[in-house]
Order: structure tokens, then sequence, then C-alpha cells
């Protein structure tokens, strides 16, 4: 008995001290139903919040997907950018399109030195005198519209004679005739930015020259839909300021190697006969259906209007193909 009653007493200071416990007891603990009951009830648990954490993943990548903008895809051929260095678009229309949305990158590193720069730019297609003189074709530019009515005026013989151009316009004009851009671009011509109010971009800051182009880029994207790509300096003054800010913004540059000073009104046979003298395979055609340099002030252009059908036959009987600039930038790889 007194062994028994020894035993018994020890047990119980076993059990019921929380000083000690020997690995044995917590063992038959675990082992008790309740402990057994709790741990399953855990391992439930955890299981759960694992699938729903797997659902809510899987859930979320639609969603975040559906969550953003159905992107707008531009199937107009005028859309097409070429990619930097250029190269064809090549794959479905859809993945062309969702291309053509991108404006080229910077060119990295770009050079300081204005004749390096131009340099560099024409290798990646990025700048233009005349087109390529392999192909033959023209592009007619017009510039400091839209300016009623001679851009309505020169739109129809474009129109008449189904040639397309393209167009350089200034911001303010723009904002007081969109509709003139609108029938521009449905009328399938390239339309580009010439700055806002057409001034020396060469005595502008970096910021300055950033104004004035994107202002300008902002309201065209607003008016025809798409982002317009090519610009064109006013006075074509340009410095590294002017490139170094261009190449940034991913536009590409176009001058001309064609010209007649149409804007001086020299007589319509003047200018027809100077374009079509000065034309060869490539060559880009500055005429002019507005004024830059007066803002209320309305400078005729009539004398342009009447050189260009002059121009467009005598050029097409001599087997030229009138393009836009954006044709003479995809035939660059033709
Ligand atoms: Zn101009």
């Amino acid at each position: 008995m007194r062994s028994v009653n020894a035993v018994i007493p020890e047990k119980k200071v076993m059990l019921q001290s929380p000083a000690i416990k020997p690995a044995r007891n917590l063992y038959l603990q675990l082992l008790s139903p309740q402990s057994i009951s709790i741990i399953l009830s855990a391992l439930f648990c955890l299981l759960i919040s694992l699938l729903f954490f797997a659902r809510g993943t899987t859930q979320a990548l639609p969603a975040t997907v559906s969550s953003t903008p159905p992107a707008v895809i531009h199937t107009d051929p005028r859309a097409v950018i070429h990619a930097d260095p250029p190269a064809p678009l090549q794959g479905s229309p859809t993945t062309a399109a969702i291309v053509q949305r991108t404006l080229p990158a910077p060119i990295y590193p770009f050079p300081r030195d204005v004749r390096q720069q131009v340099g560099v730019l024409e290798r990646y297609h990025r700048f233009f005198f005349g087109g390529n003189p392999a192909q033959q074709e023209i592009a007619l530019t017009f510039d400091d519209g839209p300016y009623p009515p001679y851009t309505g005026e020169i739109l129809a013989v474009l129109k008449k004679y189904n040639v397309k151009a393209s167009f350089f316009d200034i911001g303010h004009h723009i904002a007081e005739h969109p509709e003139l851009v609108k029938q521009e671009f449905d009328e399938g011509h390239t339309v580009a930015i010439h700055s806002w109010n057409h001034v020396y971009l060469t005595g502008y800051s970096p910021a300055g020259v950033d104004e004035q182009i994107n202002n300008t880029s902002v309201l065209l994207k607003k008016t025809i839909g798409i982002q317009p790509k090519f610009f064109r300096p006013p006075y074509g003054a340009y410095n590294t300021t002017v490139l170094t800010e261009a190449n940034k913004l991913g536009l590409t540059t176009f001058l001309w190697n064609d010209v007649a000073s149409d804007w001086l009104r020299p007589g319509v046979t003047v200018i027809s006969s100077r374009i079509i003298n000065a034309a060869r395979n490539g060559s880009i055609v500055l005429l002019h259906d507005g004024d830059g340099d007066h803002y209320n002030a309305v400078a005729s252009r009539e004398q342009t209007v009447q050189a260009l059908p002059t121009i467009i036959i005598t050029l097409k009987a001599r087997g030229y193909r009138f393009v836009t600039l954006d044709q003479l930038v995809a035939d660059m790889h033709a």
C-alpha cells in the first residue's frame, strides 16, 4: 500500500507540474483525442486558406488584364511607324497594328555635334532631306496650314488628281480649323507637326522646343485620333537642341530638297517650273497652304494652288508617282 500510495502522488506531481514536462508526457498529450481534433482543425483551416489564396490569384490575373483600357488599334496604313533601327513589319495584321502605335525609342548614345546628329538620325531613317533615290517617287508637302480657303482648294486639287501628300500644320491654326485637319487626314494624307506658332526653334531652350512640339502634337492627336510622328522645324531651322529634343520625343524630322519660294508669290509659272526642274527620285517638295508668320493677316496662297495641277500632270507624265511621307519612309527599305 505504501508503495502504491507513494507512486500515485508522484504521478500526480509529474502530470500537474508545468515545470517538469518530459517528452513522453507531451507525446501523450498530443495523442489525446482533443489535441488530434485541434490539429486536424488547424490543418483543415490551412488547406481552406491555401485554396482561397490560389483561387484569388488565378482570378486576379484576368481581372487585372480586363481592367486595362481596351487597346486602340489603328489599321490606317499611315499609322505605320518604322522600328528603330527601321525594319519591315512582320507577323499578323494585329501584331503589326500594335507595333505601329509605338514611337521609336530615342537613339542612344546621341552625339553632341549637329552634323553628327544629322548623320546618325539619317542612318536610322529619322531625318530626311529626300527619300530613296532608287524610287521614282515624289512627296509633296504643304506647310503652315490649315488655312482657309487655300487648304481646302489644295485638298480639292489633290483629290481631283488622286494624289496623296503631307501637311505640316501649325498648332494655333489647328485650334482654329480642326475640321480642315480632319479632312487632310480622312482623305489619306499624312498630317504632321510644324510647331505651335511658327517660331525659330533654334532660339529656344529644350523645354521651350518640347512645348512647341508637344502642344501641337497633343492637339493633332486629339483632332485626328492618332499620334503624329513627323516633324518639320519652321524655316527649316534646326540646331543641336532641336535635334536632341526630336530624338528624345521619337519624332522623325523632315527638311526638303525641292523648293520654289512659293511663299514669296513669284508667279504661278515660276513656282511650277522651279518645282518641276528640281524634281528627281525621292524629292521632298516644299509648298505652302498657309502662312506661318501672321496670326491674322491672310497671305494669299492662290499661286501655289494654281501651280499645283501643272506640277502634278507634268511629273506624272515623266513617270513619277506621288507618295505621302509615310510611304516615302517605308520605301527606304524597298
Ligand atoms: Zn513653315
